[in-house]
């Protein structure tokens, strides 16, 4: 059986100040908006939940969005399902769609058209992580937590197979 160790890529405190960073960058663009941080599901839920802390903010308002991929080898195509949908009324707010990590791009693609449906005034993205390689589509990220080429990391929100999100800081998996 194939086993994995963890080895650490980005701290807890440098996730911290990261997340201040981030924070102060959206309430210097929309510090006087009413806002609505939209979290993916299920990565996204540490990092929401202490962005949203950190933007220390009256009027924000918080909601979660849960998709599903499926990948097919044959063509490489890609087909994304909404399990949970936003709850909130979007019309006319300041959105920020909350993610994880951005890897091939097309979960936020598909993100962004779904919200742009609902009329928001402005959809932007927050990423926590932005990971490169294997990118096929271009999408906007305007607040990025971390840039890294390749790699599958967990820790903090992110799992493998459902493990490891409890950490507080940003791992790679390494198989042997
Ligand atoms: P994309 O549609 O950009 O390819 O993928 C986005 C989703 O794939 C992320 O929200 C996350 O759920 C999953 N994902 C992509 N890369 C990683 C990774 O390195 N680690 C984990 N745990 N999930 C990843």
């Amino acid at each position: 059986m194939n086993k994995e160790a963890l080895k650490l890529l980005i701290s807890p405190s440098d996730i911290a100040s990261k997340v201040s960073e981030l924070a102060k960058q959206i309430l210097n663009d929309h510090g006087e908006e009413e806002l609505i941080l939209i979290g993916t599901l299920k990565g996204s839920f540490i990092f929401l939940a202490d962005l949203v802390r950190a933007l220390d903010k009256k009027d924000v308002f918080i909601d979660f969005v849960r998709v599903k991929s499926y990948g097919y080898s044959d063509t490489s195509s890609e087909e994304i399902v909404i399990t949970k949908d936003i709850e909130l009324p979007l019309e006319g707010k300041t959105v920020i769609l909350v993610e994880d990590i951005v890897d091939t791009g097309l979960t936020v693609k598909f993100l962004l058209e779904h919200l742009k449906l609902h009329k928001p005034k402005i959809v932007k993205v927050c990423a926590l992580i932005d990971k490169r390689e294997r990118r096929k589509v271009d999408v906007p990220i305007e607040y990025v937590g971390f840039v890294v080429e390749k790699g599958f990391l967990v820790g903090y929100g992110l799992d493998y197979a459902e493990k490891y999100r409890h950490l507080p800081g940003v791992y790679e998996v390494i198989k042997s």
